[in-house]
């Protein structure tokens, strides 16, 4: 016996668990997120938000919306740096301008904008769109069958346990996943990196900002190794410490965390800030840094997202924006399968498209620890670094719903300039006649674009939508010949695109196999 069904169930309620939820809902489908917590997030952590996110939160209709919220905090125009200390020598920069070289690739910008802030949006519109958040709710047991899975919960307060019948479970249940674990899914890459600390505090360091506006603020003395966000008043803010000591080779230097007091705190917080402000320490988090990647993202009907799936130190502020980008590629392919218009081996194409993906950016999160934070311990193992918007809007997907190129190198990552409307890549931006972007045209449904011209056939399949679009350059911007045709999914990602002329046949046949039917 159980007491519900509702199609997809959501372990986690936070950044990825929320976001999945969001995107079901604007495809139709109704999900159960349950989470520990009574609310969303109530620290900052995530506050680096990535173009490609961004273009999803476009898609949901909330761009105007995080981008306002994130003007209460942060500077548009924050850059990355490194300090001796707030009142100290400035020692580098990473990122001089968070959107320096983004300009015509993407219809928004990148953002800084707290999680604590942007949870909540994306929760208002998950509940908007039919989603259902159950809070102080944990889920205690998963047991599979041929035919779905049953959840149980367990009421926090009450104690209470009730079953949940669904077809899928998206666990989206942090670095730690108690649902990886159960399920005996390993993790592979670098471990611990350090016994992390984040302190967040208040003091008046306006004044030692010298109108720098940055959005994170790495500190590099004898004493400790972390990085500042800071708001834009200049009296919030938090310090991350990674490493104490001037020689990291030691075991001692990534023991952040051994004899903390609230004295000790205080005094790295000194340290860092270069002089001794009057301070308020609001709070301490002792967390793990460290650099993993699940060896699976499926066990039968379980999808893992999210930290969950992938977990990375802070440093190129990859983690959320990762998983977000796990809810995206998922969310509509539970969708289509549970709607019956698509195959169930579809769902196998998560695993196989975003695996490699994940890794990837675990490397390239774990290279920006290795060369900002610890310098001093070489580049052994240490991947050279990718430019931040190859691993946004330049990554490569391939699957068995993914036309294959011909000649394929087995990149994963390319410059913008270069994608060229390679199938397994973000479908390239473009502005339209009437002022939208291409990507304005994804997210519901399959997409067909075709330039325009004499002759052009004009059609799609029932259930995919069509355009021809006359905004240039297309055809060389998406690789297209004349009479050619390119299928965009709704995650934005290109599926297939003709090497010639197409007809209705060929647009036919690739929509299928985007769809495994
Ligand atoms: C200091 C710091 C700075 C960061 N900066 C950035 C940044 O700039 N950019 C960026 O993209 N990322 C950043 N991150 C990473 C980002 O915060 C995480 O990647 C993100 O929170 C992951 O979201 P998630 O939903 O996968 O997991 P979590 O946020 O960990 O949420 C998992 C949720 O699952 C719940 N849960 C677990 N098990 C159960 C269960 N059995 N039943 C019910 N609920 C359960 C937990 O209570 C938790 O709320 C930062 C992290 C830190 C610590």
């Amino acid at each position: 016996m159980t007491d519900e069904e509702i199609p997809v169930v959501i372990i986690g309620g936070s950044l990825v668990g929320l976001t999945t939820a969001m995107l079901l809902g604007s495809h139709g489908v109704p999900s159960l997120s349950v989470e520990r917590h009574p609310g969303t997030a109530i620290h900052p952590r995530a506050g680096h938000f990535q173009l490609r996110t961004m273009e999803l939160l476009r898609q949901m209709g909330l761009e105007a919306e995080v981008r306002a919220k994130s003007l209460e905090t942060y500077s548009p125009t924050g850059g990355i740096i490194a300090v001796e200390s707030l009142a100290g020598r400035e020692l580098g920069t990473y990122v001089q301008e968070l959107n320096e070289g983004v300009e015509g690739f993407s219809p928004t910008v990148r953002v800084f904008i707290n999680q604590d802030a942007l949870e909540p949006i994306i929760r208002k519109r998950a509940l908007e769109l039919g989603a259902t958040v159950r809070n102080r709710t944990e889920a205690v047991a998963v047991d599979q069958d041929a035919d779905g899975a049953t959840v149980t919960l367990r009421d926090l307060d009450s104690g209470d346990e009730r079953r949940v019948r669904t077809r899928y479970v998206v666990a989206a249940d942090g670095n730690r996943s108690p649902m990886r674990a159960r399920l005996g899914i390993e993790m592979h890459g670098h471990r611990e990196l350090s016994r992390s600390i984040t302190i967040y505090f208040r003091a008046d360091v306006g004044e030692l900002l010298r109108d720098r506006n940055q959005g994170v603020i790495y500190v590099h003395n004898p004493q400790l190794r972390g990085f500042f966000r800071i708001d834009r008043t200049g009296g919030n803010g938090f310090l991350v410490i990674n490493t104490v000591g001037e020689d990291v080779t030691q075991e001692s230097a990534i023991d952040v965390q051994a004899g903390l007091t609230e004295e000790r705190a205080r005094e790295f917080l000194r340290i860092a800030i270069g002089t001794g402000l009057p301070m308020e320490i609001v709070d301490v988090a002792n967390w793990r840094a460290e650099a993993t990647w699940a060896e699976r993202l499926r066990a039968g009907r379980v999808f893992l997202a999210g930290d969950a799936a992938h977990v990375v130190p802070p440093n190129g502020g990859f983690g959320g924006n990762t998983g977000i980008q796990d809810a995206h590629n998922l969310a509509w392919k539970l969708a289509a399968v549970i709607k019956g218009e698509a195959g169930p081996a579809l769902l196998d194409s998560y695993e196989a498209e975003r695996l490699p993906l994940c890794e990837l950016t675990v490397q390239q999160a774990y290279t920006r620890y290795a060369t900002r934070v610890v310098p001093e311990r070489g580049t052994d193992g240490v991947q050279p670094p990718v430019p931040d918007i190859e691993l946004e809007i330049g990554l490569v997907m391939r699957s068995e719903v993914i036309q294959r190129v011909q000649d394929d190198d087995g990149a994963l990552h390319l410059a913008p300039a270069a994608i060229g409307g390679r199938p397994g890549t973000r479908a390239p931006h473009l502005v339209l006649a009437d002022g939208r972007s291409t990507l304005d045209l994804f997210g519901s449904q399959l997409v067909v674009l075709r330039p325009a011209g004499d002759g052009v056939d004009d059609w799609a399949p029932p259930g995919v939508a069509s355009h021809v679009i006359v905004a240039e350059p297309f055809a060389e911007t998406y690789g297209l010949s004349a009479g050619g045709a390119t299928l965009v999914r709704p995650d934005g990602a290109i599926a297939w695109r003709s090497l010639g002329p197409a007809g209705r046949p060929e647009v036919a046949r690739a929509v299928a196999t985007a769809l495994a039917t």
